[in-house]
């Protein structure tokens, strides 16, 4: 019996490991030299950005959200088919997420919805990229524009994808914040990055990720007077990246594309083993545009002879652990209940969750792994 496929794997080499143990070996282990070289070439990746580095991107929405000025009595509009870090960086700030519901196809929120949504209390959107395809930043942009607001990009799906040939996190928006968790297409264990194009958001988040204090603790160490002095302008937080987490960063960042040649081999290969199965595939980008496959989301059709929950069961019974993504968040009890949420007024997310599984893409797959999953969902529905 072959092992148990999981839903997602990291994918370190000898290179994670050497390099985190060089870093353990140095005299910093905290922010310092290395993470200051994983900004550089992290911004240089996205192109003409200032990058941040933080200890997760849940931090690094929060150090966005609270650098624009988010604060009591603000509305912020975001998709209600995400995960809960998106809108709770909001309520940190006492403001409110104003929820709507996504795209049918793409699953990414519906800039048609995002408008009808503006009261005089918006100050921002926070879009997502889900499953790592692009919005349609275009018209989001257009309507942030007409109403005055900012735009925040979750981007903890989105490297590398591109929008109209652009890398996101280089289009014109506030700020674009990557995560780094165990599961995402580039890991650190736990961390993340906030881009900006905008020097003072660069500035304000430096300066709330360790504290409020008005430099950085590796320019404080390092540079030739008052060592010791500085100075505190803000309640900050402790969202600092540590030196042994930026040095499993860089050696991943290094091979992102490879990394991405990969999924997007087993996302082409799940699309034709798919195709004649009654299954809604996930959505791909404009043509020319590249989609991270963070995720490969599947839909059971009408037809399909199961329910999502059966799915599941089936699959992990032979061996293939699946995922769902998302719980929206207008069913999650807390959100629900604060902003009396019902499920009918997001009928695309509502429709979607009942639906959706996410079926195992990692760049480690192997053929065999991948041959399994193929083979899994081929029998399940019917087709051997
Ligand atoms: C993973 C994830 C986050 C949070 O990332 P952390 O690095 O764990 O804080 C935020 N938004 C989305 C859409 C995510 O998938």
């Amino acid at each position: 019996m072959t092992s148990f496929i999981p839903f997602a794997r990291p994918d370190i080499g000898q290179e994670e490991i050497d390099a985190v143990v060089e870093a353990m070996r140095s005299d910093w282990l905290t922010t310092g030299p290395v993470t200051q070289r994983f900004e550089h070439a992290f911004a240089e990746t996205i192109g003409g950005v200032e990058a941040v580095a933080v200890n997760s991107a849940t931090a690094g929405l929060h150090l966005a959200a609270e650098a624009i000025g988010i604060g009591p009595g603000d509305e912020v509009i975001t998709t209600t088919h995400t995960f809960t870090a998106t809108a709770e960086v909001v309520r940190y700030l006492g403001a409110d997420p104003v929820f709507v519901d996504c795209d049918a196809t793409t699953l990414n929120i519906d800039p048609a919805r995002i408008e009808a949504a503006v009261t005089p209390r918006t100050k921002a959107i926070i879009v997502v990229h889900f499953g790592g395809l692009a919005c349609d930043m275009d018209p989001i942009i257009t309507i942030a524009r007409r109403h005055g607001l900012q735009i925040i990009e979750d981007a903890a799906h989105a490297l590398p994808t591109t929008y109209k040939g652009s890398m996101i996190g280089s289009l014109d928006t506030a700020a674009t914040i990557y995560s780094f968790y165990a599961t995402k297409t580039l890991v650190t264990g736990e961390g993340g990055m906030l881009v900006t194009r905008d020097p003072a958001i660069a500035k304000r988040a430096r300066t709330m990720r360790l504290h409020g204090i008005d430099r950085d603790v590796f320019d404080r160490f390092t540079s030739s007077q008052s060592k010791w002095r500085y100075e505190i302008v803000a309640p900050g937080f402790k969202y600092n990246m540590t030196d042994v987490a930026a040095a499993m960063g860089l050696p991943q960042l290094r091979k992102m594309h490879l990394l991405h040649e990969k999924r997007s081999a087993l996302a082409t290969a799940y699309d034709e083993a798919f195709a004649d199965l009654p299954l809604q595939l996930p959505a791909h980008p404009q043509p020319g545009d590249v989609h991270a496959w963070h995720l490969y989301v599947v839909r059971l059709r009408d037809e399909t002879p199961m329910d999502r929950d059966g799915f599941i069961e089936g699959m992990a019974a032979r061996g293939v652990g699946c995922s769902v993504h998302y719980i929206p968040l207008h069913l999650q009890p807390y959100w629900r209940d604060k902003y009396e949420l019902r499920p009918e007024d997001f009928p695309a997310s509502t429709d979607a969750f009942s639906r959706a599984v996410s079926i195992p893409l990692f760049s480690r797959m192997t053929t065999g792994e991948r041959d399994t999953v193929i083979e899994s969902v081929q029998s399940l529905l019917g087709r051997d």
